[in-house]
């Protein structure tokens, strides 16, 4: 008898069974379906020896010195700050849109106050900002909108911005300046050692036991346990019982190349006619020296594992339904960007499962039976 069983050891599952097993000195099961731990912030290294993310760049940013202390029990940090081009009309410019974005593009020599003038000229009054259309064109008017966001966003979402919520393109700034960090945060660095060796020594605690490739479904009525905490898709808990939850899914190519260098910068978007959204090259995320190098293309997709709630108003209302089940379930936690249904960072998945362990430390007496 096990006295949680956690479903899912991505960030949200990891740090619970880790906040269980070293303070409540409880037993935790920690299983997930694939065949590591780390979720979608996993990371391995290739054929070549290269270390790289198997699901995408994954980049740490937070303004809370609270979880970055948390993290650095586990972790040394090697400092980066993230910065990405976009390639439009054939040019490799700064995104967010910032000071020389614009005069890089437009050939022109703009001051930050000439900016400012600039995008009054072209943005459009919204009444009321409820769109990630919205978002963009009242900030720096349509063309712009056009050239940096309409295009990628329909590739990522399968959606026009005009039918997803602001949520999602104000996760982008524009600036006036010069400014060209793709994060503001100011704690901004990568896990020395990478994302799964840092996973590795928070689950390093005899109380928590590690079962891979076990489905929650196959298991559950075969491993006796007194609590649950759920990381995993809302409405697949649920058998679908008010229809599928849309989550949008990814397809990597992973490729290698025979040169020291390929990208000027970690992070080249994609916002016009190929297929792809963005082209990564892992080396300087990690710094590693290495005589190759490593990339991955990301290839949206509407099947496949789920990695991203769609946000848009249906959704969320579909979201509340199911929100509702889980609540009157007793013993049943539900923690995470698939089980809440939020398009969360990883600090915010880190901090909500930190507040949700503040919550079981509330609620739950040491030791009770379910
Ligand atoms: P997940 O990491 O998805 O973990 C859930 C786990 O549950 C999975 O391993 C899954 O296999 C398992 N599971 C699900 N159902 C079952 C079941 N029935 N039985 C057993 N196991 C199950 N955040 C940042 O802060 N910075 C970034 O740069 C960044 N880049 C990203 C890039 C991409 C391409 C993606 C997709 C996400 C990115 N994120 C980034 C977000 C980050 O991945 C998430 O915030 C975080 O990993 C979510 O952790 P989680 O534990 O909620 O979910
Ligand atoms: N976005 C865009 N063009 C870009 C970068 C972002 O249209 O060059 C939009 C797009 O809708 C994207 C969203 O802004 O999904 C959020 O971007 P972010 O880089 O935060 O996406 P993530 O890293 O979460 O995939």
């Amino acid at each position: 008898m096990f006295d949680w069983l956690i479903v899912g050891a991505g960030f949200a599952g990891s740090v619970l069974a880790e906040r269980i097993a070293s303070q409540r000195q409880e037993s935790v099961l920690l299983i997930d379906r694939r065949s590591h731990v780390g979720g979608n912030a996993y990371d391995c290294y290739d054929e070549a020896g290269i270390l790289v993310h198997l699901y995408g760049p994954h980049i740490f940013h937070t303004n809370s010195a609270a979880i970055a202390g948390y993290l650095s029990q586990f972790t040394a940090w090697r400092p980066y700050e993230h910065r990405v081009l976009a390639r439009v009309d054939g040019k490799l410019l700064p995104i967010p849109i910032n000071l020389d974005t614009i005069n890089r593009l437009y050939e022109l020599d703009l001051t930050s106050e000439e900016l400012e003038v600039f995008f009054a000229a072209r943005r459009e009054t919204v009444e009321q900002i409820t769109t990630a259309e919205d978002v963009v064109v009242s900030t720096v008017g349509r063309e712009l909108y056009e050239k940096f966001f309409q295009g990628y966003t329909r590739k990522q979402w399968g959606r026009d911005p005009s039918q997803l919520s602001k949520s999602v393109t104000a996760r982008v700034p524009t600036r006036l300046n010069r400014d060209d960090r793709y994060f503001g945060d100011k704690f901004q660095n990568m896990p020395a050692g990478g994302y799964t060796r840092m996973f590795r020594r928070m689950l390093d605690n005899p109380r928590i036991h590690i079962m891979l490739q076990a489905d929650y479904r196959a298991i559950r009525d075969r491993i006796p346990h007194r609590r649950l905490i759920y990381t995993g898709a809302v409405d697949e808990f649920f058998d679908f019982r008010f229809g599928p939850l849309p989550y949008r899914s990814l397809s990597f190519q992973h490729v290698t190349l025979e040169r020291e260098r390929t990208q000027p910068v970690a992070v080249i978007n994609y916002p016009q006619d190929e297929d792809y959204t963005r082209v990564t090259e892992y080396k300087h995320l990690t710094g590693q020296v290495h005589p190759c190098t490593s990339l991955s293309y990301e290839y949206p997709s509407d099947t496949g594992d789920p990695y991203y709630p769609v946000p848009c108003p249906e959704n969320e209302a579909l979201y509340k339904r199911y929100e509702m089940l889980a609540a009157q379930l007793r013993h049943v936690w539900f923690v995470g960007r698939l089980a809440t249904y939020r398009y969360y960072n990883m600090d915010q998945v880190i901090g909500q499962a930190l507040a949700t362990f503040e919550r079981i430390q509330r609620t739950v007496s040491a030791g009770a039976q379910a």
